[in-house]
């Protein structure tokens, strides 16, 4: 019986691998899609660190701040009043109308509570616009550099990314007259990050309403207004594109908690659209993953409602450790840095590093040295091939100021081994 168990399997192994047949095969539509590098090298970092090796962490972004006591407490409150039970599927009322109050008192803008859809994070939130509303074979305006994700959620609705690079020389900022030229019979949407991960870069008033007279030419394209690191911001005041009353219609808001409040374990993001638009998410949510975790709504709504010195105490410290780690970087030779003006990012132009060598290995790409320090140096960065930007690394400086002079110094000392 035994031997005959053995003859099967092997003939089985024989037979699929001979005629390639996959046992175990995926979706197409999952074979096309990358892992999120950011999360990638944070993962290889903990692996670093695991083996009691000293890693500098600038690879994944998010706050080292702990969630304000407030908010905390209100969650704590919520597990007491039991509120344990599902949450309407579009968020509770009370938060969605928090996210109104702060929609209109910090953006001045009108948003009624049925435009709100509250979803596990802005990641959940961006994902269920862009399958709510890209179509197979629809293009989608992505500026680049972009977050990692964007282009993997277009694959997912089988939409089709165009890219649109803008290179440290304008600030990593597209231009009206890019974005003119990018649209197409084709085009959906365009994703707008600003500030922006990864570049840390903000558009003015100015330059967004040179984007929204384009797209006020173009009544089909909406606009996906990732603004989730607007409280992180060195400029002064936020400006959102859907401040421009004509395409008001067609700019879906994009943001949570997660950044400007310390809160990204919570897993709480939202969109502000159109009513239809709101309510496709809604039906798509509800099919997926329903409400959002209702002990996380009731902090975030502590969050929207309560105190807002905590989020300007966070943004004090953010732009201190900018000012030290762009000073810092500047000092390095061969690195071509910007100033950012928002979000905990700052993306490095290297490429004079890129080709170089060490112990006779060639650096082939920006991720190749981001690997390299991470080895070498023991200092955890993100390639920038991920972000559509070869040629460039980028840093988390979401960390103490102490560990960022440590970072940036074995930077230093491990990109001056390479020859
Ligand atoms: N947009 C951008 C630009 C981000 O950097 C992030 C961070 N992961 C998100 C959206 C998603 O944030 P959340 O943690 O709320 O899902
Ligand atoms: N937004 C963060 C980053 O870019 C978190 C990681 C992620 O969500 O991919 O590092």
């Amino acid at each position: 019986m035994l031997q005959t168990v053995v003859i099967l399997a092997i003939f089985a192994k024989f037979f699929t691998k001979k005629y390639k047949i996959d046992m175990n095969p995926l979706s197409a539509r999952l074979q096309s899609l990358s892992p999120s590098e950011t999360f990638a090298m944070a993962q290889k970092s903990n692996e670093l660190k695991v083996l009691g090796i000293d890693v500098i962490n600038m690879s994944v972004g998010e706050p080292d701040f702990a969630t304000p006591k407030h908010i905390k407490e209100a969650a704590k409150k919520a597990i007491n009043n039991n509120f344990s039970f599902y949450s309407p599927v579009p968020g509770f009322p009370e938060l969605r109308k928090a996210v109104c109050a702060k929609l209109k008192n910090e953006n001045n803008l009108d948003f009624e509570p049925a435009q709100i859809v509250i979803s596990g994070g802005a990641k959940q939130s961006l994902c269920n616009v862009i399958l709510s509303i890209v179509d197979k074979g629809e293009e989608v305006i992505i500026p680049a550099p972009y977050w990692v994700s964007y282009p993997e959620m277009v694959k997912i609705a089988e939409g089709k990314s165009i890219f649109v690079y803008a290179g440290i020389e304008q600030d990593y900022k597209i231009t009206a007259k890019q974005l003119e030229e990018a649209i197409t019979a084709k085009t959906r949407a365009l994703i707008l990050c600003s500030p922006s991960n990864p570049t840390g870069s903000v558009y003015s008033r100015e330059e967004l309403k040179s984007l929204a007279d384009v797209l006020a030419k173009h009544p089909n394209i909406f606009v996906i207004s990732d603004e989730i690191y607007e409280h992180i911001n060195y400029v002064g005041k936020h400006e959102s594109i859907a401040q421009f009353e004509k395409i008001r219609e067609r700019v879906i808001v994009i943001n949570g908690v997660s950044k400007g409040y310390a809160m990204t374990g919570w897993r709480i993001g939202w969109i502000a659209a159109p009513k239809w638009i709101a309510s496709a998410c809604g039906l798509l949510q509800g099919q997926y993953t329903s409400g959002a975790s209702s002990i996380s709504q009731k902090a975030a709504e502590a969050a929207y409602t309560g105190n807002q010195d905590c989020v300007e105490k966070m943004r004090v410290a953010f732009e201190r450790r900018k000012n030290l780690i762009t000073k810092l970087l500047k000092e390095i030779p061969g690195l071509k840095v910007n100033d950012p003006k928002g979000a905990f990012y700052i993306f490095v132009e290297c490429s004079h590093y890129v080709g170089k060598q060490f112990e006779g290995k060639k650096i082939e790409t920006a991720t190749d040295l981001a690997m390299y320090l991470l080895e070498q140096g023991h200092v955890a960065c993100v390639g920038g091939d991920a972000f559509g930007a070869p040629g460039h690394i980028r840093f988390s400086y979401a960390t103490s100021d102490k560990n960022i002079e440590k970072a940036v110094a074995r930077v230093k000392n491990t990109l001056a081994k390479l020859n």
